[in-house]
């Protein structure tokens, strides 16, 4: 069986891969003229800047398989070990978050009201309704208000740049939705959790983890699956249009002749994919339209270590909304991955927009930059001086938001395709943001275009 694949992220790569893997023939048209889509590493003076995902948890093993495949098992580097700090900033400073339920109960996070209502959560009863609820709500329900707000936005923040209010709990956080409804509420679901671990029952860990990447970046990864697939991933062939011939498809592509192929798998961001599948699939373009992004910008700085008013002792931090500042997360971005400045000087990966400030993309280079060093000095907590190194991505279509109802556009956009034989799906705008989850779909493509789940 011959498959065009289109796209060619991260989503697109790994499809071709496994598609391959499994006996297909495959080709794989990019429209950039590289391939990585949100996956880029730039090696500049010194720094190593990640444009888009800075790494991946290595508690779900599909990334971590599929680098070995690729040839790279060796060059898989964690986070250092000073990077297992983490900081939230709360009440206009920067809080160690808690690494137990001791150091949470001793800490400043929460209120003694707000601490005790969130170890109530035990005994709020498991909401049975199957209509869609947002994590706000969610969130609210099981460990109230206060926690809600000062810790589940800030991590939610740090995934999806998005809002609590609007994005659906069991399309963002389907783990989450599946400790309550299986085990009756999250404290019981971890526990039962932990106890099938131990037993050897569940070897698929929770959201924790540790950051994975490889020296020269997540891009060593993309460049390991290009030159893999060789001949048959090309760059600079945006696909222009799908036609139904007979019982193949005709993939009309700039830059080339049209390929033919038995089946497509479809990795390009919602908007693209809607207008390609329009003629074929009218049906699946509302669905696909209507799932929104949310832009992003990424700024990462570079600092003489001296300058800086205090030591990049962990992770970084992010920001809760409440906070009402125009930053979203900040990464210490080389004490995550010790090499990435040059000698005596730090990279701070600074992440702006999402939705709460989508205006802030409009300022142009030096604007951004002058508010992320005026943003980084209140939040860490003293002047910090003119940076020596400054690169500023952007990314209008940056993380897609999975709002309320999501679910249902993702099946109806499967619905409408299904009739037409050979069309299917991927991509981050559907089947879960991370880079994890977008392998996962690749794993999954070839029974589903074989026909074989
Ligand atoms: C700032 C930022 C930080 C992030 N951090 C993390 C992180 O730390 N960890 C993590 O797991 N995830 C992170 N993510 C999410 C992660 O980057 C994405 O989930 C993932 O890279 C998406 O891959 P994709 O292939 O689905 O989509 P994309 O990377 O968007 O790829 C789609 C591809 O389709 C191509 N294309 C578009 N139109 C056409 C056409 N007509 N013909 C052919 N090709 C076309 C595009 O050029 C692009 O290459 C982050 C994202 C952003 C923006």
């Amino acid at each position: 069986m011959k498959v065009a694949v289109v796209g060619g992220g991260i989503s697109g790569l790994a499809a071709a891969w496994r598609l391959r893997g499994a006996g297909c023939e495959v080709v794989l048209l990019e429209a950039d003229p590289c391939h990585g889509g949100k996956v880029r590493s730039e090696a500049v003076d010194g720094y190593l800047v990640e444009h888009g995902p800075n790494g991946f948890l290595d508690s779900r093993r599909q990334v971590l398989e599929l680098a070995r495949d690729a040839g790279l098992g060796a060059r898989i580097t964690q986070a250092d070990l000073a990077a297992a700090r983490r900081y939230l900033y709360l009440d206009g400073a920067l809080k160690e978050a808690p690494h137990g339920p001791a150091s949470f109960l001793a800490g400043s996070l929460l209120s003694a009201r707000g601490k005790a209502r969130m170890l109530a959560e035990p005994f709020v009863r498991a909401r049975r309704s199957t209509e869609d609820e947002s994590v706000l709500d969610f969130a609210t329900r099981r460990i109230g208000r206060e926690a809600a707000e000062r810790l589940v936005d800030p991590m939610v923040t740090g995934i999806f740049a998005g809002d609590t209010s609007r994005l659906s709990l069991r399309a963002a956080f389907p783990r989450l939705h599946r400790l309550e409804q299986d085990h009756g509420g999250l404290m019981r679901g971890m526990v039962a959790m932990m106890r099938a671990r131990k037993a050897g029952l569940d070897s698929a860990s929770g959201p924790a983890g540790t950051l994975t990447s490889f020296p020269g970046g997540l891009g060593e990864l993309i460049v390991a699956l290009a030159s893999g697939l060789g001949q048959a991933a090309h760059t600079a062939r945006p696909v222009r249009a799908l036609e139904r011939i007979g019982h193949r498809w005709r993939v009309r592509a700039a830059g080339g002749e049209p390929i033919e192929a038995d089946a497509v798998v479809l990795a390009t961001p919602t908007d693209v994919t809607a207008r390609l599948v329009a003629s074929v699939a009218p049906g699946a373009v509302g669905p696909l339209e209507d799932i929104r992004y949310a832009p992003a910008a990424v700024v990462a700085l570079g600092f003489p270590v001296g300058g800086l008013p205090r030591p990049l002792d962990g992770f970084g931090y992010l920001v809760p909304s409440g906070e009402r500042r125009r930053v979203l997360g900040v990464l210490w971005s080389s004490t995550i991955f010790p090499g990435r400045a040059p000698a005596g000087h730090a990279l701070i990966r600074t992440i702006v927009g999402g939705a709460r400030h989508p205006e802030l993309l409009d300022l142009d280079d030096e604007a951004l930059i002058e508010v992320v060093v005026t943003e980084l000095s209140v939040t860490m907590g003293g002047a910090l001086p003119a940076p020596v190194f400054a690169r500023v991505v952007r990314w209008p279509q940056g993380i897609p938001q999975y709002e309320l109802g999501h679910l249902d556009r993702v099946a109806a956009a499967e619905a409408a395709l299904r009739p037409t034989g050979g069309l299917h799906l991927a991509g981050n705008g559907l089947y879960g943001v991370s880079l994890a989850d977008c392998v996962a779909r690749a794993d999954a493509l070839p029974a589903i275009v074989l026909h074989t789940d």
